[in-house]
């Protein structure tokens, strides 16, 4: 017989799969240039030269099974080496290869991070709005995700709500900055004060509450924002790190997971994620790509246009009068929606060739999200219908 919770999520598909899809339909009917897809984030600018000229360089100088075999379990030694001390230099933490195990993009990296520190039936919390594959990501490890409701004022934290829902049954917590979908960079004084409470917590429960931080939008921080490095707060951080956004390679399937070296037993945290990959099946990520991506760790693509994106978009969206936090990062912004119901919202932009997706989806109904990660001209193009569609259907 086949397993029933999967064949279930059958008919739960993505609503952003789902909206991508339909652009792609409509883009077939009238010219995908003139469907303003929103929908996706699938990082639209080059991948940096240095990487590919790497590419071309190994493959023409190097050994073939150096480049095509596996790779030990924790990941390449040199690679690790070389995380740890660009992790190292930029944000001051003794990270040695020792705290650094390679995996599958930040997909892969959350898997096990999840795995190391919670047991079925254990809870890990995360903050609305949320990236919604986190929903599948913890609960298929047989841990159950609950959602603390959004600060709608500024996308931070809501500090009554999580003291509520920090339970004893609460394993770790699971944080995204810069935020998918929002675009928020959370503050040193919330993370000042979410570290804070997770070890008054971790103390009173008799156990560490570990702080799982998703990072894959960490380089795409826009101008006059500052970053704080997560794991500088919290000893008993996890960093997720992913190269598919800071060097558009989502297709590689790269990135790592980085155990601060201030936290107990990070050494034998980094040992069992090659024993959970045994099990999971996300080992060995690819040779030729942990190559490459060591070579360019300090660079990253040109992220600009994101930023550029943003500006004109949220200009345009205070001046028809959306209630929206500017973004400080990311290639996402969540304006409020101009009706209570956001899939109505949403439902009514598509009359104008806009693809949104509704914030229900984030754990937020009433907001949107447009993935701004499209060509500028395209942008620009969009501001039309965007315009079109508020004037005939909210005035
Ligand atoms: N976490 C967040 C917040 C994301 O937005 C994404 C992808 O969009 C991922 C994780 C997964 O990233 P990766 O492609 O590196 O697995």
């Amino acid at each position: 017989m086949l397993v029933q919770k999967y064949k279930e999520m059958l008919s739960g598909k993505s609503v952003i799969r789902e909206l991508s899809e339909f652009a792609t339909a409509r883009g077939r009917e009238i010219g995908y240039e003139n469907v303003f897809d929103y929908s996706l984030g699938n990082p639209s600018v080059p991948v940096p030269r240095e990487f590919t000229d790497e590419m071309i360089h190994m493959l023409a100088n190097q050994g073939t099974n150096e480049l095509h075999g596996y790779s030990p379990s924790l990941g390449i030694t040199s690679v690790r080496e070389a995380v740890a001390a660009s992790l190292e230099k930029r944000f001051g933490l003794p990270y040695r290869r020792e705290h650094i195990f390679m995996a599958s993009g930040a997909a892969g990296a959350l898997a096990h991070a999840f795995r190391l520190v919670t047991e079925p039936g254990d809870e890990i919390l995360t903050f609305a709005p949320y990236f919604p594959e986190y929903g599948p990501y913890v609960n298929l490890t047989g841990a159950v995700l609950k959602v603390v409701p959004p600060d709608t004022e500024r996308f931070q934290i809501r500090f009554d709500k999580l003291e509520e829902m920090l339970t004893e049954k609460v394993k770790a917590v699971l944080i995204n900055t810069p935020n998918n979908p929002s675009g928020t960079v959370y503050s040193g004084e919330t993370l000042e004060r979410l570290s804070d409470l997770l070890r008054g917590k971790s103390a009173e429960y008799g156990h560490e509450i570990y702080l799982i931080s998703d990072e894959p939008y960490r380089e795409i921080v826009f101008g006059g924002v500052e970053a704080p490095c997560v794991s500088a707060f919290y000893d008993n951080t996890i960093m997720c790190y992913s190269f598919s956004k800071s060097l558009s390679i989502p297709g590689e399937r790269i990135g790592y997971v980085a155990v601060n070296p201030r936290c107990r037993e990070a050494e034998t945290m980094v040992n069992m994620c090659g024993q959970i990959s045994r099990g999971i099946g996300h080992n060995c990520p690819p040779s030729i790509i942990q190559l490459a991506v060591a070579k360019v760790l300090d660079r990253t693509a040109d992220l600009s246009v994101y930023e550029t994106n943003m500006e004109i978009l949220y200009k345009e969206l205070m001046e028809l009068g959306f209630d929206c936090v500017k973004p400080g990062g990311t290639f996402y912004i969540f304006p409020r929606a101009l009706e209570e119901d956001a899939k109505v919202f949403c439902r009514r932009a598509l009359d104008y060739d806009l693809v949104l997706v509704p914030g229900d989806t984030f754990g937020a109904p009433g907001y949107f999200r447009m993935a701004y990660c499209i060509d500028t001209e395209k942008v620009e193009r969009s501001l039309g219908a965007l315009r079109r569609f508020v004037s005939e259907t909210y005035r």
